[in-house]
């Protein structure tokens, strides 16, 4: 039998990598992983968590002008962009370290350096090579920029962790996820913020209402949406940026941030070289056990371009894991992933959209609510909760709970547990309430 330097090599060191490592080596594999970066990838870098430390920055503002309702004067409250940015960095530099202390407690050994595929059993990392019975590929993904001349001139969310100063204006391109959230980030902070989409619905894919209800709200905490319009160039006028569009106007503003989508990161890995299948965006193709093209090559993550989330990763490594290592092989489901959106308000959703759910299931009944939470009666914020239930008609099941409001993240979260478990809106409907909560509209919707 051929005596490899390891069991398994994994490249990539982001959510998906690393738990598949750790894992690995916890069911007695020889792990090392190599990381060309930092530690934790685009999650712990430049992905969920800086993002959300940044939202509740933003966040924070009206939580200020919340309190006024409340009793409270804060005569003098200042944002400082130089401290959010030190604390960020600190706690990213804290998590870099626990990263790398659970793989070296789980004995994998961690080699920094790019690293790229040589055949079905070998790395090489500069000068060095490793072999390894199996191979993972979890090198997730970049940012792409549209192909419009002068896009060099834009940034992506990359560079928004890092900006010197923040701008007076910024232009958002996109209306996915990165697009609201980096423009509920910005708006927050003061920064005069425009929202530019090519399509009508915001976050395409989601329950049509929570765009339409969300871009509403934007609008209401003063974001500036321009929709069915896309950019066709971008320009240095003098100290300005001009963004060009399809339909003929420009946009002046001091940014622009594009994010219009990620492509898995494959250059330079030499995957096709040794026979490994990629989609045509680059994505690895994978059969349901995460095995490429060439049996002893798996790939996981956000580079086989599935479902872009980290516990998405992590349970993807987790499940290689135990197929690989533990003898026992595991198949995701991928039904019910429920995930939030950190807009300003929070989306958070579970399950089938309305559409979808009238596509598979036929007849449907939706139950909708909207209305001024109860902290709003002294705070005097406009914002108003919306409550989505898509129910099968025949057996009652709920196929999708969609919320756009304060916290939609946490509460959907224990929904989705419900969803999973194939609740009824019987269910729902005999479960007590808490109050005075927005969640308990949940279990009090009638149609
Ligand atoms: P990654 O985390 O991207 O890790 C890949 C790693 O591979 C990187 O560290 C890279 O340096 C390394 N690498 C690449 N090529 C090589 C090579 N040749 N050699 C060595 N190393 C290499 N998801 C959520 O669930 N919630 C959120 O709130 C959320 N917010 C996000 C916000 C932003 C701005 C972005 C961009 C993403 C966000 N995501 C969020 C998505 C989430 O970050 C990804 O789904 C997740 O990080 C994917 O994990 P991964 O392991 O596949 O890849
Ligand atoms: P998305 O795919 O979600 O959105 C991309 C947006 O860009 C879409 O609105 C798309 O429009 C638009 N677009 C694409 N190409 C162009 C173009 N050439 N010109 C103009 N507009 C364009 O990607 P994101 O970059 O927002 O995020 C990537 C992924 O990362 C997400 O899908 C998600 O999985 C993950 N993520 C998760 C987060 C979370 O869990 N909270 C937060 C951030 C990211 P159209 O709809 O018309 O195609």
């Amino acid at each position: 039998m051929t005596q490899y330097d390891y069991d398994l090599i994994t490249i990539g060191g982001g959510s998906g990598g690393v738990r598949a490592s750790r894992m690995s080596a916890t069911h007695g594999a020889r792990v090392a992983l190599v990381e060309a970066g930092a530690l934790g990838g685009t999650c712990v870098n430049v992905g969920c968590i800086p993002k959300k430390l940044f939202s509740y920055a933003a966040h924070a503002a009206s939580d200020f002008a919340d309190a006024r309702g409340f009793g409270w004067s804060l005569a003098g409250a200042q944002f400082d962009w130089n401290t959010l940015l030190a604390n960020k960095d600190r706690e990213i530099a804290r998590l870099n370290g626990v990263y790398a202390k659970v793989l070296q407690d789980a004995g994998v050994e961690v080699i920094a350096g790019h690293a790229r595929v040589v055949d079905a059993h070998t790395v090489a990392i500069g000068d060095r090579v490793l072999t390894a019975a199996h191979l993972l590929i979890a090198t997730g993904g970049h940012a792409v920029k549209p192909d419009i001349p002068g896009a060099e001139l834009g940034i992506t969310s990359d560079q928004a962790f890092h900006l010197d100063a923040l701008p007076r204006r910024v232009v958002l391109v996109g209306g996915g996820y990165i697009a609201v959230e980096f423009a509920s980030i910005f708006n927050g902070l003061g920064v005069e913020t425009t929202l530019l989409h090519r399509g009508e619905r915001l976050l395409r894919g989601f329950d049509d209402d929570l765009g339409k209800v969300l871009a509403e709200e934007l609008a209401a905490h003063g974001v500036t949406l321009a929709l069915k319009e896309a950019p066709v160039g971008l320009v240095r006028d003098g100290e300005n940026l001009r963004l060009m569009l399809d339909s003929g106007r420009s946009i002046e503003t001091d940014l622009v941030m594009f994010a219009t989508g990620r492509r898995p990161s494959v250059a330079g890995l030499g995957l096709a070289e040794v026979g490994v299948k990629l989609a045509k965006n680059g994505a690895v193709l994978v059969n349901d056990y995460y095995v490429t093209s060439v049996p002893s090559i798996h790939a996981i993550g956000d580079v086989i371009d599935r479902v872009q989330l980290t516990p998405v990763a992590i349970a993807e490594g987790m499940a290689l894991a135990r197929t690989l290592f533990k003898n026992d092989p595991a198949v995701l489901d991928y039904s019910n992933i429920a995930t939030a959106v950190f807009s300003h308000p929070h989306i958070g959703t579970v399950g089938m959209t309305e559409a979808g759910a009238r596509e598979r299931h036929g007849a449907v009944d939706v139950y909708r609510t909207r209305f001024r939470p109860l902290k709003a009666t002294l705070s005097g914020s406009t914002e108003r909760v919306f409550m989505k239930l898509v129910v099968a008609r025949d057996t009652g099941r709920v196929l999708g709970a969609h919320m756009v409001g304060a916290e939609a993240g946490e509460i959907i979260q224990g929904l989705a547990v419900a969803l999973n478990c194939g609740a009824t809106k019987a269910q729902f409907d005999a479960t007590i309430g808490i109050h005075p909560t927005t969640a308990e509209e949940f279990v009090t919707m009638r149609g």
